[in-house]
């Protein structure tokens, strides 16, 4: 069975299901005339009282199998496909002639009201229609016998309605605009044509306080949206854009507006997108995954990251690069002596001096791993990265963190291996990390508590 078009039927209690008091008028009238004889006369249709009606009025006439609009109410008319009188269902073509003819045949066939709701096929305007179709009687005038019937037909729900509740539920805020001209052609700027609920709320802009004004005038935000030459291309290149803009709202709070901007027929149409929950989740996310929870410091990944953008700048620059790796001595005997919590405060502390040292705001400061922490110092040659280490160990005595069970000191101490990018040559992040660690090594192995230089 091929897929109809959604109607329905009601035959019983009409009265009770709809509040259409022209519908139960006629059907209230169609009752009382029926009692008197038997069927409802088709002088019904010309009776004084319904003229009023006739707009909204069909007349038909069955001829053999088909049904014949001897009447076709102008409102009708105005709604649909024009004036059908004297032509025939079947002209009326579209997806609804069976339905239409079904209905027709089915209130003859029981002598019966019929109330019904169908889904408009081709109205622009009308979304549902509502009929009540009335079986009458043959007239005594010539061209007045066979089956006649009178139909009332009137729009239930508008497009234009269902489409306003579309976008009252529309979560994102929308703002259509139209481009306007002076008389002289001169333009003058974007004026409101539509908005939802959603905009009202992100804006606190009512309906009568944007349409019909000029943008700029009513929308404090306006400027701040910086979107007036992506609406201008927009409506140009007849294609989509999308941005992002953060803005600071009136109870200063930043809000990440995703945007899109779409052509209308002489202006755009704005979706606006609070993805301020969604920017907020990403920050922590990213946060998440390249912070040492212990330290607070990045960690090896984002140290990983760091390294690999600093030496590619580095290599088109020229500009030196160094790298410090400074491991913490003897902390396994800290951790056995003091225990592990103190261990943990430990490493925060030594994060914090680190952080102090190397201070400068394009210096990487990261926990590579357990207790052992990674510099890096873009614009930074050999030199000044020793300076900075000696610094480092100089601060490391002050502070005279207690570590009684240290073969090397009496207090915490630390062992730094310094490498510096080598240039073209260079082979890159690999062997800075390699060298630096070498020295490390180096350090360790000539006593501890020292910086050295790698090759
Ligand atoms: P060296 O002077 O050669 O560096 O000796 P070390 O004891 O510092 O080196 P080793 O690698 O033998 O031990 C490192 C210790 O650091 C062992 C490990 O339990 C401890 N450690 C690593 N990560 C953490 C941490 O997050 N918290 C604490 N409390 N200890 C840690
Ligand atoms: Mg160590
Ligand atoms: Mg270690």
């Amino acid at each position: 069975m091929a897929t109809q078009i959604w109607h329905q039927v009601i035959r019983q209690h009409i009265d009770g299901v709809v509040d259409n008091p022209h519908v139960a008028d006629l059907l209230r009238h169609w009752h009382q005339l029926r009692q008197d004889r038997a069927r409802a006369p088709l002088a019904l249709f010309h009776a004084e009282r319904w003229r009023a009606l006739h707009p909204r009025l069909m007349l038909l006439h069955r001829e053999g199998d088909e049904f014949v609009y001897r009447h076709y109410g102008t409102e009708i008319a105005r709604h649909s496909q024009g004036d059908m009188t004297g032509q025939r269902v079947s002209d009326f073509g579209g997806r609804l002639t069976d339905f239409f003819h079904a209905s027709y045949r089915d209130a003859l066939a029981h002598d019966q009201p019929l109330y019904t709701v169908h889904v408009s096929d081709r109205s622009l305007s009308v979304f549902t229609w509502e009929r009540l179709i009335l079986p009458l009687a043959a007239g005594d005038a010539p061209g007045e016998g066979g089956d006649w019937l009178l139909v009332y037909g009137h729009p239930l729900q508008m497009r234009h309605q269902l489409l306003e509740s579309v976008l009252d539920a529309t979560s994102d805020a929308l703002l259509a605009l139209r481009r306007v001209c002076d008389a002289r052609g001169a333009d003058l700027g974007w004026m409101g044509l539509v908005i939802n609920p959603a905009f009202t709320e992100m804006f606190g802009l009512e309906v009568r306080e944007v349409v019909g004004f000029l943008v700029r005038d009513v929308l404090a935000e306006w400027p701040a949206l910086n979107i007036e030459a992506e609406c201008l291309l927009t409506l140009q290149s007849r294609g989509h854009r999308a941005v992002t803009r953060v803005l600071l709202t009136s109870q200063h709070q930043l809000r990440y507006l995703d945007i899109q901007i779409r052509p209308l027929k002489d202006g755009v149409v704005i979706s606006l997108t609070d993805a301020t929950d969604l920017h907020e989740a990403q920050k922590r996310l990213r946060h998440l995954a390249t912070t040492d929870a212990l330290t607070g410091l990045g960690n090896r990944r984002e140290f990983d990251d760091q390294l690999r953008l600093e030496v590619q700048r580095a290599r088109r620059s020229g500009e030196p690069l160094a790298l410090v790796m400074a491991d913490i001595d003897a902390f396994k005997a800290y951790n056995d002596h003091w225990g592990h919590a103190a261990g943990d405060d430990c490493l925060r502390q030594f994060a914090l001096i680190l952080k102090s040292v190397f201070a400068r705001e394009l210096d990487v400061v990261a926990r590579y791993g357990g207790e052992e922490f990674a510099v890096l110092l873009p614009g930074t040659g050999v030199e000044g990265a020793l300076n900075l280490t000696e610094r480092m160990l100089l601060r490391l005595r002050r502070e005279a963190l207690p570590h009684p069970a240290s073969p090397v000191a009496p207090v915490v101490t630390a062992s730094f291996g310094v490498a510096t990018f080598q240039g073209t040559g260079d082979d890159g992040e690999v062997s800075l990390l390699r060298r630096a660690d070498e020295a490390l090594y180096q350090a360790k192995q000539a006593g501890r508590n020292q910086v050295c230089r790698a090759r």
